[in-house]
């Protein structure tokens, strides 16, 4: 094993969502972006009402941009070009994240992968009808054909924007591993340049810390959900002034088919929804990069994880849990601070 690798398989709890379990008067939360937002402020709750009128319009933007859901939001209209020969100038906010998207693409060799649309919907996510049978081989074959990253062409048409030419009918691309991390770095970047200090920005257990929740603290103390309310908090660390973290998890969106519980988390290079893992937490210094990390790193399993995490993003630190029913499995790897991680006891 990697001597620089911080990574213990140690015994505990399966964690699952990343959280702000910290329930406080100064904090103000609203539905958006398919999931709930909030907003925290160490001072009052004016000040925290006042950041959440920011944040809110930032993601309303952004979903009428990201949205695999509405058909009027400009990836949907993107994804109606596959086939037909166009290509299309993306807005700045799709053409920035589709470059990071392609570089984690590129980096994990396709295991997060952006034209995972296809393969997610012969599962039964995003909008699909609802599947009773496990898909066949020749669907999962046709749904990875739809998934070649590899035949995307972009050019860059402004030096903030690409054009992309998906060239296969049925292609979709699908940024819902990513795009809420952008749209809290805005919301970030929004409210330092107002002059906001001391806030925690959460958007779906995508979360970036301005500032710290007490004074002195250098950061915001927060936790991760234990997915399977065994306990409240699986583990509590401090975010440390403008980094971010990120939970992918299985039991939030999943579907069942024949009894069997599948995550709407798929493997991009095998078209299989990914089993045995039941929650990843990234820390990073963007909540785009933590966002899409999290879903890499669940994908990618603890040890094949570490080594990722390691070689492309060593500045990141990184918790798995896996779903194996044994309480005292996890991993962490990355540059942890002995006294800024703390897994709590089983109560
Ligand atoms: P997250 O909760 O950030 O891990 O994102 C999960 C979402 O990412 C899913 O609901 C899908 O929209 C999308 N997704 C699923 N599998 C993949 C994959 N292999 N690569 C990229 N995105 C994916
Ligand atoms: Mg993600």
């Amino acid at each position: 094993m990697n001597r620089n690798l911080f990574f213990w398989l140690l015994s505990g709890f399966l964690l699952g969502g990343c959280g702000d379990p910290d329930s406080s008067s100064k904090r103000v939360q609203w539905p958006t972006m398919g999931t709930i937002a909030s907003v925290r402020a160490s001072s009052s709750l004016s000040d925290a009402t006042s950041a959440k009128r920011s944040c809110e319009a930032i993601f309303q933007n952004q979903e009428a941009i990201f949205s695999a859901w509405e058909e009027s939001s400009e990836l949907s209209r993107l994804n109606l070009t596959a086939g037909t020969g166009a290509a299309t100038e993306c807005s700045r906010d799709l053409s920035h994240v589709l470059v990071q998207a392609l570089a984690l693409c590129q980096e994990s060799e396709g295991a997060f992968n952006p034209l995972i649309g296809s393969a997610l919907r012969i599962w039964g996510f995003n909008g699909a009808s609802p599947v009773h049978q496990q898909p066949g081989g020749e669907e999962i074959a046709e749904a990875l054909r739809l998934a070649d990253w590899r035949q995307l062409r972009t050019t860059r048409a402004s030096p903030h924007s690409i054009s992309l030419q998906i060239p296969v009918r049925g292609m979709k691309l699908d940024l819902g591993a990513i795009a809420k991390g952008y749209a809290v770095d805005l919301a970030y970047a929004a409210l330092k340049s107002a002059g906001c200090s001391n806030l925690l920005i959460n958007l779906g257990g995508n979360l970036r810390a301005i500032g710290e929740g007490n004074q002195g603290e250098g950061g915001w103390r927060t936790g991760i959900r234990d997915p399977f309310g065994k306990r409240q908090v699986f583990a509590r660390f401090l975010l440390r002034d403008g980094e971010a973290v990120a939970t992918s998890g299985n039991y939030e969106r999943f579907v069942t088919i024949q009894g069997r519980r599948y995550a709407h988390i798929i493997d991009g290079r095998t078209g299989i929804p990914v089993r045995g893992m039941a929650g990843t937490t990234v820390v990073a210094p963007t909540a785009e990069l933590a966002d899409g990390l999290s879903t890499t790193l669940f994908i990618l399993g603890a040890e094949k994880g570490t080594a990722f995490l390691m070689r492309h993003h060593p500045e990141c630190r990184a918790i798995w849990i896996p779903d194996t029913g044994k309480e005292t499995d996890y991993a962490i790897a990355g540059n942890w601070q002995p006294n800024h991680l703390e897994i709590l006891e089983k109560p």
